[in-house]
C-alpha cells in the first residue's frame, strides 16, 4: 500500500485507514473481523473518538496482540478540551482502548476553550509518553493560522476534515495550507458517509468507466482520487471484512491525469463556501 508521511516529523502511514464512527452499531464480532482484516492488509491507522460510544471497545478487541503495529488515532471532544479535561479525557479513550499511548490526539473541532489550553494538555500528553503526536479536525485555514501562532511550526500532525467526490471545500485552502506547513489531511467520510454517488447517475457512470478500466471498484477509484495529492489520506469506515478488503486495495491503484481530469469535470469543486462543511 502507498504510504505518505504524516506531518513534518511523523511516520511513514499507508494512505487508506480505517474509520470506525457507528462500528458498534452492528454485530460486534463482525466489526472486530472487519477491524483485523483491514489491519491485516495494510490499513493500520485506525480512526476513533471518545465520542464514538463503544467504537474504542471494538478496537481494544481487535487489536489485541497486535498493538505495535497499529497508527492509533482518538479524538477529544471540544466540550472536554480544557486544560485538565483533555488529559483525563485521554486517560479515558487509553484504558478503553486497553493501550498505553495513541499514536495520534486531535481537537474534534474548534470549542470554547482557548486553543493554548488544549494544546499545553497535549504538550503534558506527549512529554508523559501517553500520546505520541497530536492535531485537529475541522480546522479551516484561519483556525489553522490561530492553532500555528499558539503551537508553533511542526507541532500539528494532521488536520483531520470533510472530503469526497461530492465536497471538495478543502481543495480552495485547506489542503495548500496543509501542504505549506507539512501538516497531513486525512479525508472523513470519504464515501460521502452514506451519499455514495449511484452507478446509473451521469458522474456515477464516469467513476464506473474509469473502475472498470482498472479492474476496480467505485469506491476504490474514489479513494485514489482523494489521496492524489502528497499529504491526503483517507479513512473509510467499513464493518465487513469484505468491505474492507475492498478499501484496503485502493492503496495500491493510482489514476491517470486524464481519469482525475474527467473526475474533476463530473464531480466539480465548487465555489469556496463561507465556512467549512463537517458533518
Ligand atoms: P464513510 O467512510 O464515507 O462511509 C461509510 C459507509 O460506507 C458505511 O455505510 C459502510 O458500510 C460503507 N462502505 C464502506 N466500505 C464499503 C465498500 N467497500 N462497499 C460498499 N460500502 C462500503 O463514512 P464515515 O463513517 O462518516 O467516515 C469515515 C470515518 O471518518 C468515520 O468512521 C470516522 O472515523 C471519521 N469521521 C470523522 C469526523 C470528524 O468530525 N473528525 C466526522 C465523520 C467521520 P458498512 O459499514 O456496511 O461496511
Amino acid at each position: 500500500m502507498r504510504q505518505k508521511k504524516f506531518g513534518q516529523s511523523g511516520p511513514q502511514v499507508p494512505v487508506i485507514g480505517q474509520g470506525t464512527w457507528y462500528i458498534d452499531h452492528g454485530d460486534r464480532k463482525t466489526a472486530v473481523a472487519a477491524l483485523r482484516r483491514g489491519i491485516d492488509l495494510g490499513m493500520i491507522h485506525i480512526d476513533t473518538a471518545e465520542m464514538y460510544g463503544d467504537a474504542e471497545l471494538v478496537i481494544a478487541d481487535a487489536i489485541t496482540g497486535q498493538r505495535d503495529k497499529i497508527f492509533l488515532v482518538s479524538k477529544v471532544l471540544p466540550s472536554n478540551a480544557s486544560r485538565r479535561g483533555t488529559i483525563t479525557a485521554c486517560e479515558r479513550s487509553l484504558k478503553r482502548l486497553n493501550t498505553d499511548r495513541l499514536d495520534c490526539y486531535l481537537l474534534h473541532w474548534r470549542g470554547s476553550y482557548p486553543l493554548a489550553e488544549t494544546v499545553a494538555a497535549f504538550e503534558q500528553l506527549v512529554s508523559s509518553g501517553k500520546i505520541r503526536s497530536w492535531g485537529v479536525s475541522n480546522f479551516d485555514a484561519d483556525d489553522l493560522e490561530e492553532m500555528l501562532a499558539v503551537a508553533g511550526e511542526g507541532t500539528i500532525a494532521c488536520n483531520q476534515v470533510l472530503y469526497h467526490l461530492r465536497e471538495r471545500a478543502i481543495e480552495h485552502a485547506v489542503i495548500p495550507w496543509c501542504e505549506a506547513h507539512e501538516v497531513a489531511v486525512v479525508a472523513y467520510s470519504p464515501f460521502g458517509h452514506n451519499d455514495f454517488p449511484q452507478p446509473r447517475s451521469k458522474a456515477g457512470e464516469v467513476l464506473q468507466r474509469i473502475a472498470e478500466a482498472h479492474g476496480a471498484s467505485p469506491r476504490q477509484v474514489a479513494l485514489a482520487f482523494l489521496t492524489r495529492e502528497p499529504y491526503v489520506f483517507a479513512i473509510p469506515k467499513a464493518s465487513t471484512p469484505e468491505h474492507a478488503a475492498e478499501n484496503a486495495a485502493a492503496g495500491d491503484l493510482v489514476l491517470g491525469d486524464e481519469e482525475v481530469a474527467a473526475l474533476d469535470k463530473v464531480f466539480p469543486r465548487g465555489p469556496k463556501p463561507r465556512s467549512l462543511p463537517m458533518l
